[in-house]
């Protein structure tokens, strides 16, 4: 009888054909598309991503949130007021009145609030700076009610047209005390962007959230639409805690605004951290809450903003300018009472 001779061919492919064997559940694993959550700090809130169904390595999911991290400082290296060697406090801080040099986002941010600040015939104003700090709403300011006098000799430091967009990177002050706050736009621009980088890098369903404003894209982790939960705004309580309704969004962005976070009483009255530019005083129109849907995050943050000061009459040829935006409105009826008020398109489920 022939022994039968070792062949090293026959072995190294029985081999490789038990590694396929062994491997091949994990191979597969490793090939599914995977959910990723994560977060951090930012513009002195807090922000939130979720990617689903990618096919993202995890270290190239760290990078992307390596990447998220330094993009909104740089975010906030622009437009925080908080910062005080911010491009927007060094432009707060100069008394010239020749063209300042800034960042292309900052313009890019500044035009949206300018065209807002048109529309609205200065409900909303990004130059209404000197007030919210003269109301205690800015950075270091003690919260207290401010006179009629004080206010009256600050108005000359406000208006949207003493400031004027001079290039891509350059933006110029009519008035020497003129300062901006874009705290009103700024966090709906950092989640577009954020969104934007996770959608270039290969993840289309991306739902970034920053201090509650949201920017969408594709679907969610159940292939549905994303789900967005627009609170009660009931004063004292926190995010999440009652819900007023459910939104379904797809490449959508949500933002709201209202008076039951950031603000205080005196005297049994409250003021809040919304000021309505043409009276000097925080609005006091009823409306507790204003949430946006549009297309990107800076007009739906920017809006939201506006609306709470121009409540649902006023407000709603202002949106029409800003179409497909749509809105609802959340107004007190009486105490732990609200009524819903929304734009025509607004979806209602
Ligand atoms: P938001 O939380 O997006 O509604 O933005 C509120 C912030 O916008 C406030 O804290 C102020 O810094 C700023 N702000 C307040 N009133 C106005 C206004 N009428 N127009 C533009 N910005 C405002
Ligand atoms: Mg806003």
């Amino acid at each position: 009888m022939r022994k039968k001779e070792y062949s090293p061919r026959k072995t190294l492919i029985a081999l490789v054909f038990l590694a396929v064997l062994v491997f091949y559940p994990y191979l597969r694993a490793a090939q599914q598309p995977k959910n990723y959550a994560f977060g951090g700090e930012t513009m002195g809130t807090t922000y939130n991503v979720r990617v689903a169904r990618t096919r993202l390595s995890k270290s190239a999911v760290r990078k992307l949130h390596d990447d998220i991290e330094e993009l909104l400082v740089d975010i906030n290296r622009q437009m925080s007021t908080y910062d005080p060697e911010s491009e927007i406090s060094n432009f707060n801080a100069s008394t010239e009145t020749n063209a300042f040099s800034v960042s292309r986002d900052f313009v890019t941010v500044t035009e949206t609030a300018l065209k807002l600040a048109h529309q609205s015939n200065g409900a909303f104003d990004p130059t209404v700076m000197p007030l919210v700090s003269l109301w205690g709403f800015g950075p270091d300011s003690k919260q207290a009610v401010p006179t009629a006098d004080a206010i009256a000799s600050i108005r000359d430091a406000i208006g949207f047209m003493k400031i004027r967009v001079t290039g891509p990177g350059s933006i110029l002050k009519t008035h020497p005390s003129l300062s901006l706050d874009l705290n009103a736009a700024a966090k709906g621009y950092a989640s577009d962007r954020v969104a934007r980088l996770a959608r270039d890098r290969g993840c289309p369903n991306v739902f970034v959230e920053i201090g509650g404003e949201i920017m969408a894209l594709g679907h969610s982790d159940d292939e549905g639409p994303w789900r967005v939960s627009i609170d009660r705004p009931r004063r004292g309580t926190l995010p999440g805690d009652t819900t007023q309704r459910i939104l379904e969004i797809q490449n959508r962005a949500v933002a709201t605004s209202g008076d039951y976070r950031n603000y205080y009483e005196d005297q049994g009255r409250v003021y809040s951290h919304i000021i309505d530019p043409r009276s000097g005083y925080p609005v006091s129109n009823r409306v507790a809450s204003t949430t946006v849907i549009a297309a990107d995050c800076l007009t739906a943050d920017a809006l939201a903003t506006a609306l709470m000061v121009l409540g649902p009459d006023e407000g709603q040829p202002v949106l029409e300018a800003f179409a497909p935006a749509e809105a609802m409105w959340i107004v007190r009826e009486g105490p732990g009472r609200f009524a819903e008020h929304f734009s025509p398109g607004f979806p209602k489920n």
